[in-house]
């Protein structure tokens, strides 16, 4: 008997951050992994492709929508555990909003997500990304990650190690087979919070904020940086800031003097993919119905009812300009569907 029910031909561009995409050709909530079994199996024996959308705040999905089946992750719970005086333990279910867990975990008192406050999105797509701001990523916290195996329909249990994480990297990205369950927290009633982004220092300077001041403070810098999907349509970051090889920035520096660059050691410089695309020239402009946000140079706007197509032109423009401008190749950190 079929518990899940499969709607056909359903819009998309409303289930994301930039309000832009097609439709899908089959469409199914899911709330369980006994119905993420049945879809998978459904989209298996009818040969479908399958794509597993969270809050969509990270992806730019095409004009042509989504010719297979889009899962629509709901797996919910929270749970939590402490053991001893300071260590507590948190699990949350893939389709949980991650800003839940972060306040949830403040209220426990439970350090170590407070930088990670307000990032739009659920777990399992913060899982996918390995979310990072004001110097915090989840990966310097998450234990486990519970998936289901497409491929066999196990459900298995991957370490921190096993996931590969990097800079907005994870094996979920290579291996698309693997679909979030879940994910486990290390997090301390101990915790010292990490105030090594400007902003956050220059806030707290001589100051030793608790998680939940920290968590306010972060949350008042993003409403004033960021524009919200509320307002207008975008998915964050578009770009992820380029990694170069420190005698490429040498070089840079010598013609622009101002160019920051964060020294990651082992010979490689992280430049600001946002002080790039300023001096390019694209900071606040329009063009037709999409633009760069004048609050964000790095973050690309849906000023209303554009398509995609508008926006990856954008994006293009926004790329060889950088390109001829600092030699300089940036990468798209939205996943493009
Ligand atoms: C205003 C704004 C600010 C942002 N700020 C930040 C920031 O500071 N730092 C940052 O890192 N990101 C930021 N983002 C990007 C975004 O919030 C994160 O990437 C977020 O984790 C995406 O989660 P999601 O559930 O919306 O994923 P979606 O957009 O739905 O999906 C993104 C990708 O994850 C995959 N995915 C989702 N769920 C699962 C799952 N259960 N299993 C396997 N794959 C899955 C999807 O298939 C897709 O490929 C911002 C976005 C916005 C709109």
């Amino acid at each position: 008997m079929f518990i899940i029910k499969i709607k056909q031909n359903i819009s998309l561009a409303p289930l994301t951050a930039f309000g832009i995409g097609g439709r899908a050709k089959f469409f199914v909530e899911i709330g369980s992994v006994d119905e993420l079994a049945e879809a998978v199996n459904f989209a298996t024996k009818n040969n479908f492709g399958v794509f597993v959308l969270g809050g969509g705040s990270n992806v730019l999905i095409s004009d042509g929508g989504f010719n297979g089946l889009v899962i629509k992750m709901n797996i919910s719970g929270m749970r939590h555990a402490v053991s001893g005086e300071h260590v507590v333990s948190m699990y949350a279910g893939a389709g949980e909003m991650w800003d839940d867990v972060v306040a949830k975990a403040v209220e426990l008192n439970a350090g170590g997500i407070e930088n990670l406050s307000l990032i739009p999105g659920t777990v399992g797509g913060a899982v996918y990304q390995n979310i990072g701001a004001y110097g915090a990523e989840l990966k310097d916290v998450l234990v486990l990650v519970k998936a289901y195996d497409i491929k066999n329909g196990d459900i298995v249990e991957l370490s921190n190690k096993e996931c590969c994480f990097d800079y907005r990297h994870s094996i979920f990205k290579k291996n698309k087979g693997l679909i979030v369950l879940g994910a486990e927290l290390l997090l301390s009633k101990n915790h010292k919070p990490s105030l090594s982004y400007p902003d956050l220092k220059k806030r707290f300077s001589g100051l030793s904020p608790t998680i939940s001041e920290v968590r306010r403070a972060v949350i008042d810098i993003r409403r004033n940086k960021l524009p919200y999907p509320e307002e207008v349509g975008n998915a964050g970051s578009f770009f992820k800031n380029p990694i170069i090889p420190i005698s490429n920035y040498q070089s840079l520096v010598v013609k622009f003097p101002d160019l920051k660059g964060h020294d990651l050691g082992s010979g490689s410089v992280k430049l600001s993919a946002a002080q790039l695309i300023e001096k390019a020239g694209f900071k606040g402009k329009k063009v037709g119905r999409v633009g760069v946000s004048e609050k964000h140079a790095l973050v690309l706007v849906n000023y209303g009812k554009s398509t995609a197509k508008e926006l990856i032109d954008l994006s293009r423009m926004v790329k060889e300009t950088v390109k001829s401008k600092f030699g300089v190749i940036l990468e798209s950190e939205v996943e493009q569907i």
